[in-house]
Parts: structure tokens; sequence; C-alpha cells
């Protein structure tokens, strides 16, 4: 039984989605950057118990709850709810550019605050001036902000801090944010009526896990930059997947291609992804309305990451994400073109294996006698049986050691 938030946090099951510090108060409850680079609850005061109760209640690092049932929505027993699939760009060339693939998530964000009657979107962006390797999160209420909130950051984002603010200055506002940070927002929606008819659209994208900001100060030392000499930073974007770029305050750029970013083990980087994400069942987006990851271009049934005009495949969980797409398409904000189920597995089959594998590296965490993630309603028993008793078995195993040998543990910020 978790009763804290420092357990959360200890136990690295933290995903730092920053939704404790909305719940309780920034007074109370703040996020911070800790020793190891992630982005934690620091808890500055005793907790109230409604407002300890309550964090706990929407934490994703304590409870996931996967997609419920809806009629006429098809849920495949490995990648979830379907209510449609597509690939699919932005119909603006400079969204389609700039964003991070095919600028689906921000198109969509732009219809929704130009013509779909939303007054904010609630996502995230680069901390600048000042911190250019971290990211804050950012409420959006016009074409200017949403654009500076494209492209994707691989490293500790908390994009739900300004949750609460948002309710109670009334404002209906859709989110754009990692699967778990969508979980969040669906437990709190399962508990407070203001969430349910204020919050609209929830939209995600696949996510291979959150590094730390080690990783970016790895990577900006590595062309001889100094973090505090940095000007802009972005992992993508401006291409598709476009060059990861540091600019320095002196005008110096150095781009790192995307496959030697993330592929080249010689790199002196590593995708030092948190711990939660090990154990995480629903890194595919399948609570949200819409989940739109990279629509990669297949080669001989392999995707290949060269330059080219930026897609997304743009999975409809729900009957109102199909709706948006639909209506977005209709208002001219999106093209839309076919896409199958065996286009999704080529395009995203690294998620396979840590999909099938998530459950039982949780048990093992918790057959360790650690605290461990309830995970509910993500048809785990199908996940064993496509993956068979042996692997079932050495991810449980796997768990299980990194629990016992503190792999978990993690410092309170
Ligand atoms: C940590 C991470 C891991 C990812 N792993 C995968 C993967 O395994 N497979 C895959 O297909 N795609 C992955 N993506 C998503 C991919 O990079 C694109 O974001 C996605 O294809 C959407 O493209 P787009 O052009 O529609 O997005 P854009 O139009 O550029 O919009 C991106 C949106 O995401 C928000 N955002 C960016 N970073 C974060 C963050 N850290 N936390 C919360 N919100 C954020 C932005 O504010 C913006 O609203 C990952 C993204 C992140 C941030
Ligand atoms: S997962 Fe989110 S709600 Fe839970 S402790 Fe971390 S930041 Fe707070
Ligand atoms: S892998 Fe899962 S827990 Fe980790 S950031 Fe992505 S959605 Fe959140």
């Amino acid at each position: 039984m978790i009763r804290d938030l420092e357990t959360v946090v200890g136990n690295g099951l933290c995903s730092g989605c920053g939704l404790c510090e909305s719940v309780a108060g920034r007074e109370r409850v703040h996020m911070a950057m800790t020793a190891i680079g992630q982005l934690r609850p620091a808890v500055t005061g005793p907790l109230p118990e409604p407002a300890r109760a309550e964090a706990l209640a929407v934490c994703p690092g304590v409870e996931v709850r996967g997609p419920e049932a809806e009629p006429g929505v098809a849920v495949h027993p490995v990648w979830g709810p379907v209510a449609s699939l597509a690939r699919g760009w932005s119909t603006d060339p400079e969204v389609r550019h700039h964003s991070s693939s095919g600028g689906v998530l921000s198109a969509l964000a732009l219809y929704m605050l130009e013509r779909d009657g939303l007054d904010a979107v609630l996502h995230v962006r680069a901390a600048l001036p000042d911190r250019p390797l971290e990211t804050d999160a950012h409420v959006s209420r016009s074409r200017a902000d949403v654009l500076a909130g494209a492209q994707s950051r691989y490293g500790p984002a908390a994009p739900l801090v300004h949750v609460h603010r948002l309710l109670e200055d009334g404002a209906r506002f859709a989110v754009v944010a990692k699967p778990c940070d969508v979980s969040a927002v669906r437990a709190l929606q399962r508990r407070d009526a203001r969430a349910r008819a204020q919050i609209g659209p929830l939209l995600t994208s696949y996510c291979g896990g959150v590094p730390s900001l080690r990783m970016a100060e790895k990577i900006v030392r590595s062309h001889g930059v100094e973090p505090d000499a940095v000007a802009e930073f972005r992992f993508r974007g401006d291409g598709w997947p476009g060059p990861m770029r540091t600019t320095a305050r002196d005008g110096r750029t150095f781009d790192v291609t995307y496959d030697t970013a993330w592929y080249d083990p010689t790199v002196p980087w590593t995708y030092d992804m948190q711990f939660r994400c090990k154990i995480c069942p629903d890194a595919i987006g399948e609570v949200a309305d819409l989940s739109c990851p990279d629509g990669w271009v297949l080669r001989d049934g392999e995707p290949i990451h060269l330059e080219a005009e930026g897609r997304n495949i743009v999975i409809a969980r729900t009957g109102a994400g199909s709706a948006l797409v639909e209506r977005a398409r209709a208002a001219g904000y999106l093209e839309t073109a076919a896409c199958t189920m065996a286009e999704l597995e080529a395009t995203e089959r690294d998620h396979l294996p840590r999909k099938l594998s998530a459950h039982a590296r949780a048990t093992g965490v918790r057959l360790a006698g650690r605290p461990s993630l309830r995970i509910r309603g993500y048809r785990s028993a199908t996940a064993v049986r496509r993956a068979g008793a042996r692997r079932t078995v050495l991810a449980a195993w796997g768990g299980f050691q990194r629990a016992r040998r503190g792999a978990n543990r993690e410092p309170q910020p």
C-alpha cells in the first residue's frame, strides 16, 4: 500500500507528470529536478489528508487503468482500442516541417483552438531562454504558442502542473502529453466532474520512455559546449526526423542525425530512461482519444529514418477521437491516407516486447517486496499468452532482480 508521494518517488514509480503539484498546490508540493536529473514532487510541508489522498488517487505511479469498453470500437489484443486508423500530416507546410513528425498533434491543437471552441491546449515547450535543455509546462492559446510547444522533448517534463489552475479559471482545454500523463488526467476525470466537463480531447503519441536531463547535458558537452553556454537545444523537428541541434550562445550550431543520436552505440550519451518506463503497460496511448506516433517510411518491412516530409500514424482510440480527426480533415487542417494494422505493427515494432513484458516486470518488483504499479484493465492475460511462459518468467525475474538490487531506488528532490 502506497501512503505518500515520497514512497512513489523513492521506489522509482513516479513518471514526473506534475498532477500532484496541481492537486495539492505549489505551496505544498512542487516539481523539482533531482540529483539524477528527473522532475519529481518535492513535498515542502505536511499534506492535509484530502490533498494527500487525492494526489495518490490520480497518480500514475500508483495505479493505471486501461481503456473502458466503447460500443463500436474494436479492441486489438495487443495494440488496444482502434476506432479508426490512418496515416496523417498537417496541411500547413510550416507546421508539418517544424513539428516532430507530420505535425498532426500541432495541427489538431490549432484546429481545436481556432475552430472547435476550446480556450487552451495544455502541453510543454523548451524552457527558453534560461534553461534550454529543460522543459516547462505550457498553456497555448494562439498559433504562436502552439508552434512554440511543437517538437518532442526527450527529457523530464511535467505538463500537468497547470490543470487545476485552468479548471478554476473555467477554461475548456485539451491536453497533449505522454500516455502516462493522459492516464493521470483520466484518473482525475473519474473523480472530478469539473475535469470531465472542462477537459476536452486527450492527445498523445507512442512513447519510448523519458531519459534524464543528464543525457541532454552529455550531448551538448560532446560538442564542447557547456550546458550554461547553450542558447537553444532541440531533439528533432524542422524536418522529419530533423537534426538534433545544439545552438551555442556564441552562434555555433552542432547537428546530430536521428540514427546517430538513438542507434549509434559509440556516442558518449545513453538513453537513461527512468525506472517507471520499464514497467509501463501503456506507452502507446490506449486511454487517450488519439495516439499519433511517427509514421516511419518502411523499406523491406523495416522503418527507416531518412529525411522526408513528416508523417504520423493517427490512431483514434475513441469515437470522440475519430470524430475530431474527421472535423479537422473537413476543415482543411489535416490530410490523411490509408494505413493498415500490419503497417502500424511494422512501424512501431520495438514497442511489442515492451508491451508484452510490462505486467510481468511490475509483478517481479512486487514479488521482491517493493511497492509496484497497480495495473488494471490492460489485458494482462493476453500479454502473457502472446509473450509465452518463458519470456514472461524472464521479464518477471528481471523486475525482481532490479528491485532486489535497488535499481528502482531514486533520491527525493
Ligand atoms: C519522450 C518521448 C518519447 C517518444 N517515443 C516515441 C516512440 O517510441 N515512437 C513514436 O512513434 N513516437 C515517439 N515519440 C513521439 C514522436 O516524437 C512525435 O512526438 C509524435 O510522432 C508526434 O508527432 P507530431 O509531429 O504530431 O508532434 P508535434 O506536432 O511536434 O507535437 C508534439 C506535442 O507533444 C508535446 N510534447 C513534446 N514532448 C513532450 C514531453 N516530453 N511530455 C509531454 N508532452 C510533450 C509538445 O508540447 C507538442 O504538443 C516520443 C516523444 C517523446 C516526447
Ligand atoms: S507520477 Fe505524477 S502524480 Fe505521481 S508522484 Fe509523480 S508527478 Fe506526482
Ligand atoms: S514509457 Fe510510459 S511511463 Fe515512461 S514516459 Fe512513456 S508513457 Fe510515461
